[in-house]
């Protein structure tokens, strides 16, 4: 890749970023459905085991359909390296199980997607690793948590499903004054939103399925961070332990980047008109909305986001009953716990995502029982206000 193409801003590395072309020229990426590859020669084989020879030797460890996805992820998020994964949690696990090892400790916000939650809370623990959970909103928190063993903070923001924002400049200055990594899952912000390196994190995580493939297809993930961290832990735990992307869901995924920019600012300006509607309802008690200016964090989310997102959640009046009235009046929007999708999408916490967690974990995280979270998508806003009015007057 020479100079002038890692110059390119981030609208055309979404088009054309990592691009290579085969020996056809064909315009669009081509889809490499191979598990293998074959040598030249004997002497061949051995130079390409041995790294003297570059090329591809197993699609466990690299394909020439998702190196171009990893390779457009980087640039457009201007960081090293990328590399993919089957799952976004697939890749949360992979980034924190290939660097940490019995003694060392976590610590990272409450306010988690909950299979995030579980790797710190529940998996992480069984081999020794410590994690302390923190109000992430709170810095003198996480400074407190901190111990001579901390390896590495981890965070999500907004957080799934409250939207509250982590300040990820102040956090990463915590870990760096500690000599810990800051690992930071951006899924709800995007990178088109949003970019955690600029602000100091050390590792960035997607779900690719979310946002990324933008029209619920495929799942798949993306692990970012430097040559450094690549080269001593990364490369060889994806490697030897395969939570590899399929090539065609890379192929799937590297077509949607295309699209990233154009649908991540649809998605944010529909979200607000919604909040803004949803707002004004008399069955709904209080709206939250990175975007809307009563957000309690507003000014923090101003300043590390460009928009609010594709997320609002609300407080229904009436608690689970009227919750399920509304949900189940809905003639457009989906009843899923799917989010980042074309189509509008909307889920009860409390009973669905955030069902494993204990009513006082929830209660911490402002999780009630007339709290939805809806995910806005990309049909007309005021055919969604219209739907969401129609189902709201029923609460
Ligand atoms: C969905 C999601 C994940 C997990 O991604 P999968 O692709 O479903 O494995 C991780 N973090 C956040 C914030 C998510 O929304």
């Amino acid at each position: 890749m020479s100079k002038d193409t890692k110059n390119w801003r981030q609208q055309t590395q979404l088009v054309r970023g990592g691009t290579n072309r085969s020996p056809f020229g064909e315009t669009s990426e081509a889809l490499y459905l191979t598990s293998g590859y074959v040598y030249d020669s004997a002497e061949q084989a051995e130079a390409r085991f041995k790294g003297e020879n570059e090329g591809f030797i197993y699609s466990r460890f690299g394909n020439p359909t998702v190196a171009m996805f990893e390779e457009r992820m980087a640039l457009l998020e201007g960081m090293p390296c990328a590399r993919a994964t089957a799952t976004g949690m697939a890749g949360v696990t992979a980034a924190m199980l290939c660097h940490l090892s019995t003694g060392d400790h976590v610590v990272a916000s409450r306010a988690l997607f909950g299979s995030c939650r579980y790797v710190i809370e529940d998996l992480l623990p069984r081999f020794g690793i410590e994690s302390t959970l923190v109000d992430g909103r709170d810095l003198d928190a996480w400074a407190a948590a901190m111990r001579s063993n901390t390896k590495t903070l981890f965070l999500e923001t907004p957080s799934n499903p409250t939207l509250e924002i982590v300040d990820i400049k102040a956090v990463a200055d915590i870990a760096h004054a500690n000599g810990a990594r800051l690992v930071v899952d951006n899924v709800f912000a995007t990178p088109i939103l949003q970019q955690p390196y600029k602000l100091g994190a050390d590792v960035v995580v997607y779900s690719a399925t979310k946002h990324i493939d933008g029209q619920g297809r495929c799942l798949g993930g993306v692990v970012l961070c430097e040559e450094d961290f690549l080269k001593d832990h990364l490369q060889q735990f994806l490697r030897q332990t395969g939570p590899s992307l399929s090539p065609f869901n890379a192929w799937v995924m590297l077509k949607s980047l295309e699209t990233l920019d154009l649908r991540i600012h649809a998605h944010a300006k529909g979200a607000l008109d919604v909040a803004n509607a949803i707002a004004e309802h008399k069955n709904v008690s209080r709206v939250l909305y990175p975007g809307r200016s009563d957000h309690p964090q507003f000014e923090l989310a101003n300043r590390q986001m460009t928009e609010g997102g594709s997320v609002v959640a609300f407080d229904i009046k009436g608690g689970k009953e009227s919750a399920f009235r509304t949900a189940n009046a809905f003639n457009l929007i989906d009843i899923s716990n799917n989010l980042g999708d074309a189509k509008s999408l909307i889920t009860h916490p409390e009973t669905t995502t955030h069902q494993r967690l204990t009513a006082e974990a929830r209660a911490e995280l402002g999780i009630g029982s007339g709290l939805m979270r809806l995910s806005v998508g990309l049909e007309d806003p005021l055919d969604i206000i219209e739907d969401l009015n129609q189902a709201l007057d029923k609460a």
